[in-house]
């Protein structure tokens, strides 16, 4: 049933099943990939320890946290963690999104951020949404204004994960009113204790507070922390976008490959195949998480990060099949979890909610599917 077999990459799977055995610590196995009340302190020695032995994004170079991994054994790696019930750390915008985007676009006092953040010694948000401006980034009103050798931030961002734990925000802020929207956008990075700083949790339908209204306030910020040029922000974002969606989906896919064997195995020993209707729709998801594990494979090694519209695909993809596999998984009972009267527990109803969660964050469904109509399909349309 597995997408990958033992026999893919040996050497490479032995070598980090033991590394797993020996380092692993016990806190991490079947941890949450998220945290909301502080970073615990076995989450920071995880982290670091995978990044200083090249676990922590395999198919980055010796020194970035990686060992120049091939797709294959980047999948590998990510299976070996699903299946361990291990996760890489406890908050993804800085290594999953920061560090790639400093490293492409930051200024060489900047790039000094990048292995805090993959190491997870510091933290990052990522503030591009506010209230009137989620999926049109163009309409985004928080202003920087220029004063001297500094700018000073006003304005607000919502949906911030993890803001409550960041040291730092790569914050998107309009620089030129003038000028036209997207092109009077730029980057500035916020220290998160600066005077006027302030984080307002946001209780989710999940009842945890993941992500956070931030308001700034008379924020000021020195020049040295603006990322690329004065109004480079669109192209940051649009690079920033792809780090984000590529680094989802990948990591989702050995989810969801996991995921549905599990529920292959729970339906045949709970007897719940027997209902044809279950069996029917397992069998279809089956069938698409299979597809879209080879699809993926295909297009790890074929696709540049900024190849918005493979990634926008099979991100949608993924977390489309990731909400089907949480709501069959629901149907067929697989909650261990359930509360009186056979209603799935809150764990179960966790799961779905994270998931559809998932289809929002990182850019909506909708949004993905017009990124597929207008880059991949050439139709007219935004270009988000
Ligand atoms: C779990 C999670 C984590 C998040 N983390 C962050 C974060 O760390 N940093 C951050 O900045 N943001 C974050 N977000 C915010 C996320 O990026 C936005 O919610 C998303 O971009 C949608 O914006 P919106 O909520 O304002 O909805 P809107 O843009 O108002 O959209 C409302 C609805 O209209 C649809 N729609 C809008 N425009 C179009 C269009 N042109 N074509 C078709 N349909 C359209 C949307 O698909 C959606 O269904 C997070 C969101 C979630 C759910």
């Amino acid at each position: 049933v597995r997408a990958l077999t033992e026999a893919d990459a040996p050497i490479f799977r032995r070598e980090l099943r033991e590394f797993l055995e020996v380092h692993a610590p016990v806190e991490a196995v079947g941890a949450r990939g998220r945290s909301v009340d502080g970073i615990p302190d076995w989450a920071r020695r995880w982290q670091a320890a995978l990044f200083d032995n090249g676990w922590l994004i395999p198919d980055n170079p010796p020194g970035l946290g990686g060992r120049n991994a091939s797709s294959v054994e980047l999948l590998v790696y990510l299976e070996e963690m699903v299946s361990h019930g291990l996760v890489r750390s406890v908050h993804y915008p800085g290594y999953g999104i920061v560090a790639p985007t400093l490293r492409e676009f930051g200024n060489p006092s900047q790039k000094g951020l990048i292995i805090p953040a993959f190491r997870g010694d510091e933290t990052w948000c990522v503030g591009m949404s506010e209230p009137d401006a989620g999926s049109d980034l163009s309409a985004l009103r928080t202003r920087a204004t220029r004063d001297g050798e500094s700018f000073v931030v006003e304005g607000g961002k919502i949906w911030t994960s993890y803001a409550m734990l960041a040291d730092w925000c790569l914050c998107y802020v309009r620089t030129d009113t003038a000028d036209s929207a997207k092109n009077g956008v730029s980057v500035l990075i916020v220290n998160m204790q600066a005077p006027g700083v302030t984080v307002h949790p946001l209780r989710q339908v999940t009842g945890q507070a993941e992500f956070a209204e931030v308001v700034f306030d008379g924020v000021v910020v020195h020049e040295d922390q603006l990322v690329g040029g004065l109004g480079q922000g669109w192209q940051i974002a649009l690079a920033a976008l792809g780090y984000e969606r590529r680094g989802l989906w990948v990591e989702w896919l050995a989810g969801i490959a996991y995921g549905v064997q599990e529920l292959m195995l729970f339906a045949r020993s709970s007897g719940a195949i027997r209902d044809p209707e279950i069996a029917m729709d397992l069998a279809g998801a089956y069938e698409r998480v299979l597809s879209t594990y080879a699809l993926g494979l295909k297009s790890l090694p074929q696709t540049s990060t900024h190849d918005l519209g493979s990634h926008s695909l099979l991100k949608l993809a993924v977390s489309e099949l990731a909400v089907e596999l949480s709501d069959l998984g629901i149907r067929i009972g697989h909650a261990q979890d359930r509360v009186d009267g056979g209603l799935p527990g809150p764990f179960a109803l966790q799961q779905l909610f994270r998931a559809l969660g998932d289809t929002i964050g990182g850019g909506t469904a909708e949004m993905q599917r017009n990124a597929i109509a207008v880059r991949m399909l050439g139709l007219p349309g935004p270009r988000r």
